[in-house]
């Protein structure tokens, strides 16, 4: 079986996101990037199945500037075998993502594709469904387990107050929530040695995708700021406090 990961560069998720001058977008300027973290345990879901014998190769995908490298970089230290990038400098929204990773399908012929649930830049969730819709491929999403059995793909998810368990026929699309796994640690040896490795570097414009944005971005503002907090004497004090506080 051949699974095709799908990895994003993101805002490291413990840096404190800020704003650029002119309010249109997060700044990334000068800022730690690191790999999407749900596309971590997609990474970790894939090099699992590869252990058990159930895989013979990994393909890591990253769509985005040469800048991406490095998110490929950790995948192949992590263990995935190849890595692609698909070079473009313009942003991407998440059906030209779908759109250009199905250009991407067509050429590799993957069994299963990973995804993460969800950037966690734009929180958009919606890569992985467009691209199943694209593909009319069966789809599990916020997997938080998975396992092959006689080439069918038991996927766990969880739903409003419990679980479900879905049985998908091959290829299908899934895409994991943190709960799926720990993903293992990069060592140094590993990141050393996946700077050796080679990453196929294919022009956007090769995959013959209209990639033009649906929708403009109008702006992007920073929460209002915590009203500062009140201290009270007694608790009969917070109580009248409470029972009078807007709403209660
Ligand atoms: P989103 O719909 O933007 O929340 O993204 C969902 C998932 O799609 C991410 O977790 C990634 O697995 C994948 N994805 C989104 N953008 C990219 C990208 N530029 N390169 C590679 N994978 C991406």
């Amino acid at each position: 079986m051949k699974i095709l990961v799908a990895v994003k560069r993101v805002v490291d998720y413990n840096v404190k996101i800020r704003i650029n001058a002119d309010g249109t977008d997060v700044a990334t300027n000068g800022v730690k990037m690191g790999i999407n973290p749900f596309d971590e345990n997609a990474v970790e879901a894939a090099l699992q199945l590869k252990e058990q014998d159930q895989a013979n190769e990994i393909i890591a995908v990253s769509l985005g500037s040469s800048a991406n490298q490095d998110v490929l970089r950790h995948a192949l230290a992590m263990g995935v075998d190849r890595a692609l990038l698909v070079e473009t400098n313009s942003k991407l929204q998440p059906l030209a993502v779908a759109k250009l990773l199905k250009a991407v399908i067509a050429q590799e012929q993957p069994d299963l594709i990973l995804l993460g649930k969800q950037a966690i830049d734009d929180d958009a969730g919606q890569a992985g469904q467009m691209l199943a819709a694209l593909l009319n491929y069966p789809q599990a999403t916020f997997a938080s387990s998975l396992q092959l059995e006689n080439n069918e793909l038991l996927v766990t998810r969880e739903v409003d107050g419990g679980t479900e368990t879905l049985a998908l026929s091959l290829p299908a699309v899934i895409t994991a929530d943190l709960r799926l796994n720990d993903p293992r640690f990069v060592k140094l040896p590993n990141l050393m040695m996946a700077r050796k490795k080679t990453i196929t570097t294919i022009p956007v414009a090769d995959l013959g995708v209209d990639i033009e944005s649906r929708l403009k971005l109008l702006k992007v503002a920073e929460p209002a700021p915590r009203k500062a907090g009140v201290m009270v004497s007694s608790v009969d004090e917070l109580f009248q406090k409470l029972l009078d506080h807007e709403g209660v």
